[in-house]
């Protein structure tokens, strides 16, 4: 740990606390994320410590690199490339107005930072704006990658916090267990019209309850027709069969509509019917994106 001087304290968040600290060394400025562990009598799991070496070979420029992982007994401490804010504090500072070429900015580089890691195998599992971190050139990196799968989908924040349902599709609310790359594409969905409405969530339910009948109200209440096997997820419920009646335009009215077309392939309660982030890239969405985002 001589190797970094430690600044100040940046975020508190799911697994740890996260400092912008210096290399003394090369004087590079980074994000030492120190990760707490549930039962810290027993040590770090080495089956967390290897899901974490893995992630030192994720490199692509919409991931946040991990640069190095120290390991003592007890601790664990992840070094990150530093990045300027996350999306949450973009969107306070934002003022309620977003320019839509930055939206559609923000939303090709979220779906080719997916596209990357859903082709390694990497699930991300806890997408949400605070995990999305964004850069004065308007570059956007995905953070906390794979954690999920080293330490456990989080019920409870490190930090006492009750961790967001909000970008949690049915699937998982009903319990499924067998997660695939279409749990990030729904949290996709939810993060787009979220960009879209400069930062007005789509789906702020309070519990599973609650948040499973936003995502009726608005998509309709799925049955065995439209999502075979959704009645034998361990959790399910059923719920009253809502009528779909949504005007689109009035849930996102500054998108355009190849904006809310890709919006609702990412929505689908039904997992196997949503689109992947391969697909999404090639939206017609994306079609008048500037080349330079394109390019990278
Ligand atoms: P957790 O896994 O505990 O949720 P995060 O990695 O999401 O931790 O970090 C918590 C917060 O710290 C983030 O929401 C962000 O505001 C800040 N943060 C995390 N990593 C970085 C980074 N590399 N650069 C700048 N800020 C960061
Ligand atoms: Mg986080």
């Amino acid at each position: 740990m001589q190797k970094y001087e430690k600044l100040e304290k940046i975020g508190e968040g799911t697994y740890g606390t996260v400092f912008k600290a210096k290399n003394r060394e090369t004087c590079e400025i980074v994000a030492l994320k120190r990760v707490r562990l549930d039962d810290d009598d027993e040590g770090v799991p080495s089956s967390a410590l290897r899901e974490i070496c893995l992630l030192k070979e994720l490199k692509h420029k919409n991931i946040v690199r991990l640069h190095d992982v120290l390991h003592s007994e007890k601790k664990l401490t992840l070094v990150f490339e530093y990045c300027d804010q996350d999306l949450k504090k973009y969107f306070d500072s934002c003022n309620g107005d977003i320019d839509p070429d930055v939206v559609k900015s923000f939303m090709y580089q979220l779906l080719r930072g997916l596209a990357f890691c859903h082709s390694h195998n990497v699930l991300h599992r806890d997408l949400k704006p605070q995990n999305l971190l964004i850069n004065k050139n308007g570059e956007l990196k995905l953070a906390d990658f794979g954690l999920a799968r080293a330490f456990g989908i989080p019920v409870r924040c490190y930090s006492a916090e009750v961790v967001t349902l909000w970008y949690r599709p049915p699937d998982v609310l009903f319990g499924a267990k067998l997660y695939t790359t279409s749990i990030d594409m729904w949290s996709a969905g939810c993060i787009f019209a979220e960009l879209a409405n400069a930062g007005r969530p789509l789906f702020p339910g309070s519990d599973v309850d609650d948040q499973l009948k936003r995502i009726f109200r608005l998509l309709g209440t799925p049955g065995e027709d439209t999502w075979s096997g959704m009645t034998s997820l361990p959790d399910y419920k059923p719920y009253p069969p809502f009528h779909v009646t949504t005007n689109w335009q009035h849930v996102v009215p500054k998108l355009s509509t190849k904006g809310r077309d890709l919006l609702q392939r990412l929505l689908v309660c039904n997992p196997s019917g949503r689109i992947s982030a391969e697909d999404g890239m090639q939206h017609s969405y994306f079609a008048d994106l500037n080349p330079a985002v394109k390019q990278g």
